[in-house]
């Protein structure tokens, strides 16, 4: 399975410096040899500008998140066929700083779900445990709950194609720490476990303060098929060790 390794930017970057980042980037991956698919979802304001900096390249343009209408008044919003006119391919979805700042639901994020699959975008699905219910040992029960909820009733129209789904600890977020591989294993394990013989193919990455130091002992660990990485996306040296190290 090719790995997917996705850059999130959050709400980082101005146009010059996000421009300069996508051609360096695409510049590397037209020079190194990389067998992993690479990913930037940059902020809204910058989708068009990075879209043509990757003109030509293999790298694919993702949003962060979108309404899960087509159209309408929703003032702020951005909807998944807009993300579609922009040039991407992807998008993120359920990240828990859309789950936690603005209080997105399982519901909210599954009707997201369908508006990116009817809008022919492929979602990257954020799931993850929070500190206190990592100690209550409750994180397969809370990952298994928020992928049942967040995707279609029996995954009904969902596969390979329009999906992956990113394992993001809360608390590894940002943080610096991260699970062992031996943990992420076991969660990813539990994740494909869920979603059964119907979604085998679906990539499970792997995403919480992900660098270059750690990269290669979690990416390489059995289950993980890629990475969504955050800060260590905004530095190309860094984010470029970060998917050689996926291959
Ligand atoms: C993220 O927010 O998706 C993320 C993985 O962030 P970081 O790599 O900075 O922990």
């Amino acid at each position: 399975m090719r790995k997917l390794v996705a850059a999130n930017w959050k709400m980082n970057g101005l146009k010059a410096g996000g421009v300069m980042l996508a051609r360096d980037l695409a510049k590397r991956v037209a020079t190194g040899k990389l067998s992993s698919e690479l990913v930037i979802c940059p902020p809204a304001t910058l989708l068009i500008a990075v879209a043509e900096a990757l003109k030509g390249s293999s790298i694919a343009l993702g949003g962060q998140d979108c309404h899960a209408d087509e159209k309408g008044a929703h003032t702020g919003d951005i909807s998944a066929v807009m993300l579609k006119d922009a040039g991407c391919r992807y998008v993120i979805l359920g990240h828990s700083e859309r789950r936690i700042g603005h209080h997105e639901s399982d519901a909210d994020v599954r009707a997201k779900v369908l508006a990116a699959r009817k809008a022919g975008l492929a979602a990257i699905l954020c799931v993850g445990e929070s500190e206190a219910e990592r100690q209550a040992g409750k994180t397969l029960d809370v990952v298994s709950r928020q992928l049942a909820d967040s995707l279609p009733p029996g995954l009904a129209g969902m596969d390979a194609a329009n999906l992956s789904i990113a394992y993001e600890p809360v608390w590894a977020i940002g943080s610096g720490r991260t699970p062992t591989p031996a943990e992420v294993t076991e969660i990813h394990a539990g994740i494909r476990r869920a979603l059964g013989s119907q979604l085998r193919e679906v990539r499970i990455l792997y995403g919480g303060s992900v660098k270059p130091q750690n990269a290669r002992e979690l990416m390489t660990a059995p289950e993980v098929n890629g990475a969504l990485v955050g800060g260590a996306s905004l530095a190309l040296d860094d984010f470029w060790a970060i998917a050689r190290a996926c291959g």
